[in-house]
Order: structure tokens, then C-alpha cells, then sequence
């Protein structure tokens, strides 16, 4: 068996295309769509990720506003640029890039964003009303791998979803969703003994770890879904957790890295920030 390959690029280009028709339908109506992004410090991750953000905003039609603010900002200076960006009411969607300088308390200033323009989806509020099945913000990586799993048109209600690494921005909001979707749920993470004896069983695998090809073939059910979350660069080249070549013999559908579930995590990002967008006219009316 030869898995199809569950094409992140086109899905997301896609759902850009969705993003840009409801971003100029909003402008039509006099509501300029904008995403606020707060960089601190000089992080080259981080700097790349925001510069790409910024660009596909533009593309999409979305006004961005960039704030960047030397490594050395007082923690009460970025609370209060956060705090005039929430009560800016041409703001929708408001970013605090991660990570934050050591020195900064992340969680206490992720807990300054308003809820309702957290359009990374990380504040407790959302993942608490995320946990309790009702309507929420989501975690832009975690929504773009239910995307990713519907778009192969096989049902999530009803399958064993196995989902490795519990982390609050991948793993546990995944397995949420996937839960929401009525799968039936196994977490593993670093404590798990006998990883492959949950992976055998998976007929949907989310695979967030951050090891090189640690999933192999003998690893998966024949026919499985496997979403590779993973980017790990190893000799220069990204590569993700599940070794593409092994499971993709074996597996029905996987995403590829690059190629899969990266070009989908700024997808939903901004999906969330038109979302936010629309609520506010509604609510304005
Ligand atoms: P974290 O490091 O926060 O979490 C990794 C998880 O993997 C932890 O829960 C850890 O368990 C678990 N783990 C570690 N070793 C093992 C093992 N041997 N067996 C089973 N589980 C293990 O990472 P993130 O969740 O932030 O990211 C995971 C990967 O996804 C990374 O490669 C990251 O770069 C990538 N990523 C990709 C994104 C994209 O847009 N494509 C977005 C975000 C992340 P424990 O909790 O016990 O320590």
C-alpha cells in the first residue's frame, strides 16, 4: 500500500482563499480585518515566524500592526502596550510571539490578552472553554490538524485517534478536538512504556514529539491517518517524527514536512482573526 499524501499547501491555500473573500466582504462593510503582533526581544525564530505572519496578512487583506520591543522591556511596559491593544477597538486579533525573553513572565502576560482577540487561542479561557466543548478560539496547530484529517473525507466519530506529546499548544488541545469529534482518545507522551503497542492500534495518528523519525512503518496500522507534527532539522534539512518513507508503505493518508501541517498553523491563525472580526461586527450591530 502506497498512503495518499494529505496536501497541507493546497488545503491551506484553500482556506486562504475562504480567509480573503470574508476579509473583503467585511472591508465592503466598512470593518478593516487587523491583527495586532507583539515581538520582544530579537529571537530569529521568532523574527522569521512574525516577517511570515506579516506577509501572508497582507495577502489575505489583513491590516497588521507590528510592535517590536527591545529584549530588555519591563514586563509592565509590554502589559501595557497589551492592555491599550485590548481596549483599541480597531484591533481584532492580538499575538504575543513565543518565546518570551527570560525575565518575562509568559503565562502572566499571555493572561493579559483579552480572550476574546487571543487569536493564537493560548489563553486559559479558550482552552478552558475548549475543554468544556464549547465555543472557543483554538489553538491555530491544533485546529489545522482537524482540518487536515477532514479534508481525507474519513470520519473522525467513532476511531481510536492516538495522539504522542502533551503539550498546551499541540498535544492536549488535539487531543481535545479529536475527543469533540467523538474519537475515541489515547495520549502518550515521554512516560509511555511501549509506545508502539498504542501507535498499532491508531487508526488516526498525531504524532508531536519534536524527534526525528522516532514513528516508524512497523509502528502503524495498515490504512491509518497519520498527521506529522513534528520540525526537526537534522543535517540541515526539516524533517518531521514519523519516518515518511517506512510509514507511508504502510499508512493510508499522511502529511508531509515540510508540506503538512506547517503552512496550516498561520492558516488558522488568521482564520481566527476574520473570525474575531465577524463576531465584532455582529455584536456591534
Ligand atoms: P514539546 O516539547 O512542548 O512537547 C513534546 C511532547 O512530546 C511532550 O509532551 C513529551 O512528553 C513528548 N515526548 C518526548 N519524548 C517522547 C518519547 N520518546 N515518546 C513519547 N512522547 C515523547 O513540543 P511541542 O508540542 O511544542 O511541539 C512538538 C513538535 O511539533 C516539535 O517538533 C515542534 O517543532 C513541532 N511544532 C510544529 C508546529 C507546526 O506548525 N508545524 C507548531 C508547533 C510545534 P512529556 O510531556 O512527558 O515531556
Amino acid at each position: 500500500m502506497s498512503a495518499v499524501i494529505i496536501d497541507g499547501k493546497a488545503l491551506s491555500a484553500k482556506i486562504r482563499a475562504s480567509i480573503a473573500e470574508r476579509t473583503t466582504e467585511l472591508k465592503r462593510r466598512g470593518k478593516e480585518v487587523t491583527l495586532a503582533v507583539v515581538l520582544v526581544g530579537e529571537d530569529p525564530a521568532s523574527e522569521i515566524y512574525v516577517r511570515n505572519k506579516i506577509k501572508v496578512c497582507g495577502e489575505l487583506g489583513i491590516r497588521s500592526l507590528s510592535y517590536r520591543l527591545p529584549a530588555d522591556t519591563a514586563e509592565v511596559e509590554v502589559a501595557s502596550l497589551i492592555s491599550r491593544l485590548n481596549a483599541d477597538k480597531t484591533v481584532d486579533g492580538i499575538l504575543v510571539q513565543s518565546p518570551l525573553p527570560k525575565g518575562l513572565n509568559e503565562q502572566k502576560l499571555l493572561a493579559t490578552v483579552d480572550p476574546g482577540k487571543d487569536a493564537d487561542g493560548f489563553h486559559s479561557v479558550n482552552a478552558g472553554n475548549l475543554f468544556l466543548g464549547r465555543p472557543a478560539i483554538t489553538a491555530c496547530t491544533p485546529a489545522g490538524i482537524i482540518e487536515l484529517i477532514k479534508s481525507t473525507g474519513v470520519p473522525i466519530a467513532g476511531k481510536h485517534a492516538v495522539v504522542i506529546g502533551r503539550s498546551n499548544i499541540v498535544g492536549k488541545p488535539a487531543a481535545i478536538l479529536l475527543l469533540n469529534e467523538n474519537a475515541t482518545v489515547t495520549i502518550c507522551h515521554s512516560r509511555t512504556p511501549d509506545l508502539a503497542l498504542h501507535t498499532r492500534r491508531a487508526d488516526i495518528l498525531v504524532a508531536a514529539v519534536g524527534r526525528a523519525r522516532m514513528i516508524t512503518g512497523d509502528m502503524i496500522k495498515p490504512g491509518a491517518i497519520l498527521i506529522d507534527v513534528g520540525m526537526n532539522r537534522g543535517g540541515g534539512k526539516l524533517c518531521g517524527d514519523i519516518d515518511f518513507d517506512s510509514a507511508s508503505a504502510v499508512a493510508g493518508f499522511i502529511t508531509p514536512v515540510p508540506g503538512g501541517v506547517g503552512p496550516m498553523t498561520i492558516t488558522m491563525l488568521l482564520s481566527n482573526t476574520v473570525a474575531i472580526a465577524e463576531r465584532q461586527t455582529t455584536n456591534d450591530k
